[in-house]
């Protein structure tokens, strides 16, 4: 057999596919497990580039996989953390509605508590106060005790030497660059065999599930977030997350405040449509065909209009500038002023995919299955929440035994 033959490869050492790793490595004992990155080390990409909240689970609605792997996934994380002594804090998040329209979600959000068994309660403006004496008073509000927060890349840390110490081999400067033949792909060091191949590329999963003649009815569109840091001054008015009433047909949050782990302030992130699935900087250099397919699907958005996409485009691109960015965390904490916000470097790229059938932005996790292969598609926030609960419906998806290999358990 090849030096390079595995029963298990995994494509993607971000934090999705860390677990699934964790779940192969947990239930089959002796197999040849790889996990291969294009990068230098695990979660360059969106698991080192997020805001860090462990979701408690109330934006989904309960026939969805978001909501069965989130609250899961949360509290998995959080022992996961406790175990391995990484740093995270039960520190809770209100959702504030600024406008009597807000209502109608706001109701939504509590029916979807309510059906995912999930704490969160109805507060009115003396316990909103109590919790964050700074957030904006309006016509209602909602507190989540669950929501956390949590070093991330801590995490991605602990997971990865673990998985090195149980014997997962690492490909770093390892991209897949195709399919080769069954059982076959070919990467930038090389042909490497599998018996299963699981597809967690997040931002090029679509184009890995593409080569397996996958995913065809999907194209990624890329969304932009960046992040201001509240100044030393300015921190003390968060206590710990405060969000925006979301507009429940986008995949997005709003803008919202967060206290992260070290306890510094972060408001974002944005979600600017953007021409590149790595476009982290202003002007960073795409390859052309990515940045034309991407502008094409942008440019049908928008002229369709599709899922209210002008109207984003437009609010979205405004916030490239401060007074845009400051009006939008002032609906949440109205006493922050211009001097209160600091630029920061931190910036991640939503890897958003639009159904080209039915024109609408994916909502949801896509799971794909393939006859020696499954694909990860669209894991977009909460994927980080989810990510322990989530692994293991992945791999119980993909996981009869792979046609070759000396797998136990
Ligand atoms: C701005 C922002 C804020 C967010 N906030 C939160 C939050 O607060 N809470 C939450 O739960 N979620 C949040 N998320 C979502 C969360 O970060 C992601 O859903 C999650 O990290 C996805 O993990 P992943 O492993 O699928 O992708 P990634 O972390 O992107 O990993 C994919 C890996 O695949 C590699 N790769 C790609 N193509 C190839 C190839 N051809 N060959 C080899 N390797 C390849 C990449 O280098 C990368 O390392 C946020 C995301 C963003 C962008």
């Amino acid at each position: 057999m090849s030096h390079n033959a595995f029963d298990f490869v995994i494509v993607g050492a971000g934090i999705v596919g860390l677990t699934v790793a964790d779940v192969l490595m947990g239930r089959f004992a002796n197999s040849r497990i790889a996990v291969l990155d294009k990068e230098a080390k695990p979660a360059l990409h969106a698991s080192g580039r997020n805001s860090g909240v462990m979701h408690c689970g109330i934006y989904y609605g309960s026939d969805t996989l978001k909501a069965r792997v989130c609250s899961v996934g949360a509290r998995r994380m959080q022992a996961f953390a406790l175990e391995n002594g990484i740093a995270y804090s039960r520190s809770g998040k209100v959702i504030l509605a600024t406008s009597e329209e807000q209502l109608s979600t706001i109701e939504r959000l509590l029916k979807n508590a309510r059906d995912n068994g999930i704490s969160a309660e109805r507060i009115d403006q003396h316990q909103l106060h109590e919790i964050e004496p700074y957030a904006a008073i309006g016509p209602a509000a909602i507190h989540c005790p669950d929501t956390a927060v949590i070093d991330g890349l801590a995490v991605v840390e602990h997971l990865y030497r673990r998985l090195e110490k149980h014997g997962v081999r690492f490909f770093f400067n390892c991209r897949m660059t195709g399919l080769r033949g069954k059982g076959q792909i070919n990467t930038s060091q090389g042909l490497i065999h599998y018996g299963f191949l699981y597809n967690c590329a997040g931002a090029h999963a679509d184009t890995v599930a593409k080569s397996f003649g996958l995913a065809e009815c999907y194209a990624l569109v890329p969304f932009k977030g960046i992040y201001w840091k509240l100044s030393a001054n300015a921190n003390s008015r968060v206590r710990a997350n405060i969000y925006p009433v979301p507009d429940v047909s986008l995949p997005f949050l709003g803008v919202h405040l967060t206290r992260v782990i070290n306890g510094d302030v972060y408001v974002g992130p944005t979600a600017i449509p953007a021409f590149g699935r790595e476009n982290y900087g202003k002007f960073q250099w795409t390859p052309f065909s990515e940045a034309a397919g991407i502008a094409i699907e942008l440019m049908q958005m928008y002229m369709r209009n599709e899922s209210n996409f002008r109207t984003l485009a437009h609010t979205e691109l405004a916030k490239y500038w401060k007074k845009n960015f400051l009006a939008a965390a002032r609906r949440l904490v109205p006493s922050l002023e211009g001097e209160d916000m600091i630029p920061t470097s931190k910036v991640g790229i939503r890897p958003q995919l639009v159904n080209t059938r039915t024109r609408t932005l994916e909502m949801d996790y896509i799971i794909l299955r393939g006859e020696d292969s499954l694909h990860v598609l669209n894991a977009i926030s909460p994927a980080l929440t989810s990510s322990f609960a989530f692994s293991q419906i992945i791999v119980d998806t993909g996981c009869e035994i792979p046609a070759w290999g000396t797998l136990s358990g």
